[in-house]
């Protein structure tokens, strides 16, 4: 593997010290104020980077709408070209993106390739894609007329994004919004930044060898970026991944003006483990649904619903496990945990666990922070495990660390009603063999929530599938299926080629 240096020179950002980018041109305004940003990993500090002022958003905002110009009559197929070289361009530079994702957020390496190989298949995704973009035709109830639905694009893209997926969401958004039409304006987590200006110059790269007018992609640096695409009528759409408190004051703001948004916000996912589970496999599946990105999914396993029968044995099985976790730097491959984000997680973390143990949470796996010389960030902790009841407020909330807590019951109804008796609705799973329990879970009276599985954990998934959750996680589908039709405008049209003008509904309107 190489070191940070090595990683930020083959990615060619080792120079580059912008608050924005339209592609290839990147820029700030001179003594405006800059982001450190620190890696979890050793607590070191990696670059200092700009932000954007309200003078560079303008420069930006005013770029992708001239690029739009050009980009929405660019055909589709070429479009997705375009998107397929993206896709080259991210295979060769899987290892050293993929390792910065692993040091700048702190997930394990093998997480950080598999999400640099998220990006490259929704790349493949969108290719298929730009070859389709389908509208329906009907009949039309008038003779000699025809009617049929087309989607166009809908103008400037913004992706605001979440630090725990520092660069595939980023890519699901823009690959599928590219190939529909769109121009983007992503504003990434201010936790990740050099994660985002390593794409960006990316893809810059590839639009920049075909020739392609700036302002296509675009990214913008800072938190104050958010505030400005919120209430701006010039961005027809905000795809926002992050915290349902920050998604709540998004989609009201965008929703006032009448602009639309994609919102993927918080989980409080659930496995439901029957009597009738393979219980070896139902551990690995909870243990790294529950500690894998230490609890920083929003898929991330947070409470385990046991049936009563198994319960004692279960938890034996799951204490072993967790004596068994290696915590450590993440990008050495023997550890299973590496740290949470930062200081702030790791406070989150631990008042958690003390209004936990207030309203009567029983820890049979202590939490603590680790410190010691190769704990120096102090961003480790360790994971741990908890007997509670669904209605505590703490079960209640999602806490993005690695918290799990066990829940006991007798009929599937009562694990059905617990794991959807949380505002969240985004991902779950039952483990079990038993065929009526399972296609009840996924029946209408099952699961409320937008991924349900059966004998796999709710942590990760495919892009093939639309992503997303229901109730406060917002309802927005990203990725694979017809997620595509969110970043398009749907058109109805009605060709008449009589002679008469026939007027619907046989309405008579004579002259
Ligand atoms: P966050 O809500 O703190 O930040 C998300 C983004 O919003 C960041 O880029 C941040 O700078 C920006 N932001 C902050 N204030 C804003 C404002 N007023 N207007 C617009 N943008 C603003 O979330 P986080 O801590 O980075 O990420 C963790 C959260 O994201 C968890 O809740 C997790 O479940 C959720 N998440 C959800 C999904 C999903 O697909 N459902 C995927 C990844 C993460």
């Amino acid at each position: 593997m190489n070191n940070i240096s090595t990683v930020l020179k083959n990615l060619g950002i080792l120079k580059l010290n912008p608050a924005f980018s339209t592609g290839s041109n990147w820029g700030a305004t001179s003594g405006a104020k800059t982001l450190d940003s620190f890696s979890p990993v050793d607590g070191k500090k990696i670059a200092s980077v700009q932000l954007a002022t309200d003078e560079d958003y303008e420069t930006v905002i005013k770029k992708a709408a001239d690029a739009f110009l050009f980009w929405r009559n660019f055909p589709a197929p070429k479009r997705g070209e375009i998107v397929r070289q993206f896709g080259e361009a991210l295979r060769m530079h899987k290892e050293d993106l993929g390792t910065l994702v692993s040091y700048e957020m702190g997930k394990s390496l093998q997480e950080g390739f598999g999400e640099v190989q998220e990006m490259i298949d929704i790349c493949d995704f969108a290719v298929g894609l730009s070859r389709q973009l389908y509208g329906l035709t009907m009949h039309s109830e008038r003779p000699n007329h025809r009617m049929y639905e087309q989607w166009h694009p809908m103008g400037i893209v913004a992706i605001i994004s979440a630090f725990n997926f520092p660069v595939a969401v980023w890519s699901w958004n823009t690959a599928l919004a590219l190939v529909c039409g769109n121009v983007c304006v992503w504003k990434p987590s201010s936790k990740t930044p050099l994660c985002g200006i390593a794409c960006q110059h990316i893809i810059a790269t590839v639009l920049k060898k075909n020739n392609m007018p700036e302002g296509i992609s675009n990214l913008l640096i800072g938190n104050s970026v958010g505030n400005l695409i919120n209430n701006d009528k010039r961005v027809p759409l905000v795809s926002f991944t992050g915290s349902t408190r920050i998604g709540r004051v998004v989609s009201a703001s965008v929703a006032s003006r009448f602009g639309r948004s994609i919102l993927e916000l918080g989980g409080n996912n659930a496995i439901i483990i029957s009597k009738d589970a393979d219980l070896e496999m139902s551990i690995i599946g909870a243990v790294f649904g529950a500690v894998g990105t230490a609890g920083q999914r929003c898929t991330s396993t947070r409470r385990l619903i046991i049936h009563e029968d198994i319960y004692e044995a279960f938890k034996n099985k799951l204490v072993k496990a967790y004596g068994q976790l290696r915590i450590g730097d993440p990008l050495d491959q023997h550890n299973h945990v590496g740290p949470l984000i930062d200081i702030a997680a790791v406070e989150m973390y631990s008042h958690a666990i003390d209004k936990g143990k207030k309203e009567g949470a029983n820890f049979v796996v202590e939490g603590g922070i680790l410190s010691g010389d190769a704990y120096q960030s102090g961003c480790y902790v360790k994971p741990c495990i908890a007997e509670v009841e669904n209605h505590y407020e703490i079960v209640q909330e999602e806490t993005f660390a690695p918290i799990l807590y066990l829940i006991k019951y007798k009929t599937l109804a009562e694990a059905i009603a617990l794991q959807n008796g949380v505002p969240q609705g985004l991902s779950s799973a039952i483990m079990t063999l038993n065929l009526r329990e399972a296609e009840q879970f996924l029946s209408a009276a099952g699961s409320d929530c937008g991924i349900a599985n059966v004998n796999i954990g709710t942590s990760g998934a495919e892009i093939g599938g639309a992503f997303g959750g229901e109730k406060e996680t917002g309802g927005g589908r990203e990725s694979g299926s017809d997620a595509w039709k969110g970043y398009m405008r749907r058109q109805t049209n009605t060709i008449n080629y009589s002679n008469t003008l026939t007027l619907a509904q046989a309405v008579k309107f004579d002259l």
